[in-house]
């Protein structure tokens, strides 16, 4: 549906409009009801405010959040059935974890679980690790050192920019290639930020976060050449769905090196069988770093390896650079 809604915005037929006038009374009321209170009760007042009105008007639709939406459930942190993440005593819950339809029941079940289970567990005795209290005390603070350095507003615009131009689909090879080595690059300018008041201070940290997931974004998307879930993961450069091989979840982590590294794991069976989709099974594939295409070079600041290039010699950009 996504993908019919991109076509038809980006033919001469555009732009998408929602058309209600048509219809009778009740059928306007209904819907009304719902996007002006439960949901959005600022959308009333934004059509007012144009002199809008569902019964006189159509609206024009248009894709937003496209880019880096995990949905609700479709990315994440790692987490099992007790909502515990890969981290002994660490627990995810909500849009922070990755549960297949979580949304706000699943948020409710995942705390509660949680809850239960944290509530068995000691308390953490050992010493908090020195370095890692360093390097937070450092992301929050650093911009007080540089009042003038580049302000939050304009490097979250360019990052964001970087997000929508490279990285929002339809995706190519060449495009997210173009976004890590972007993502991996404004590390240095978002070390660079300057912030004067603690407002100031927490959107500086917001930055680093936004970057760190637009990169993983970023180099998850290359990982996984097929093209799966419409419009959402639409990849020209490898147009077809490919259930053998990437009906798959795909799990990233820091490696020893610092560098990001993915494995792919099976869909596990499905309770209630979907003719469509037949998980294949069978072990997890570790896949390592992703290749970027020709002439693009990704290496992070502090990690020691020399930069992986990928796409020459018979290699398409975005495919797994090891596989032991
Ligand atoms: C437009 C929209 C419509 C939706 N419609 C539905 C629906 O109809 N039905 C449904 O089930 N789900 C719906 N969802 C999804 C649902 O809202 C989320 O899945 C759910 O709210 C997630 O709950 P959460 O507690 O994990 O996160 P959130 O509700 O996002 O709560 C996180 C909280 O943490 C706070 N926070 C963030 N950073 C910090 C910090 N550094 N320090 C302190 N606090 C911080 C935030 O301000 C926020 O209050 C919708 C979501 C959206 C955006």
């Amino acid at each position: 549906m996504m993908a019919e809604f991109r076509d038809e915005l980006a033919s001469d037929r555009g732009p998408v409009y929602l058309k209600l006038s048509h219809l009778p009374e009740e059928s306007v009321t209904a819907p009304e009801n719902i996007l002006h209170s439960t949901e959005r009760p600022t959308r009333g007042t934004f059509h007012a405010g144009r002199g809008h009105d569902y019964r006189t008007h159509d609206i024009e639709m248009h894709i937003s959040e496209i880019g880096l939406c995990g949905g609700h459930s479709a990315s994440g942190v790692r987490v099992d059935d007790h909502a515990r993440a890969t981290v002994p005593g660490l627990y995810a819950a909500g849009d922070l974890a990755c549960v297949p339809h979580n949304y706000m029941i699943g948020a409710f079940v995942f705390g509660g679980l949680a809850g239960q289970d944290a509530a068995g567990q000691r308390a953490y005795a050992g010493d908090l690790p020195l370095e890692q209290l360093r390097e937070a005390h450092e992301l929050v603070y650093r911009p007080l050192r540089s009042p003038d350095g580049p302000p939050q507003t304009q490097v979250e615009y360019k990052l964001r920019r970087f997000v929508h131009d490279y990285v929002a689909p339809p995706k190519s090879g060449a495009r997210l290639s173009l976004a890590v080595e972007h993502f991996v690059r404004m590390r240095t300018e978002i070390a660079g930020m300057g912030a004067t008041t603690p407002h100031e201070l927490m959107r500086c940290a917001e930055v680093s976060f936004i970057r760190d997931c637009a990169e993983m974004a970023a180099r998850a998307s290359l990982t996984r050449t097929e093209s799966r879930w419409g419009l959402y993961h639409e990849r020209t450069d490898h147009p077809r769905r490919d259930d053998q091989g990437w009906l798959h979840h795909l799990d990233l982590r820091k490696s020893a090196s610092g560098a990001m590294e993915f494995t792919a794991r099976p869909v596990e069976p499905y309770l209630v069988p979907v003719d469509e989709y037949a998980p294949a099974g069978g072990p997890s594939r570790h896949l390592g770093e992703v290749a970027l295409g020709d002439g693009h070079v990704a290496a992070a600041p502090g990690v020691s390896r020399p930069p992986v290039r990928g796409g020459g010699a018979g290699r398409p950009a975005g495919g797994p650079v090891s596989s032991p």
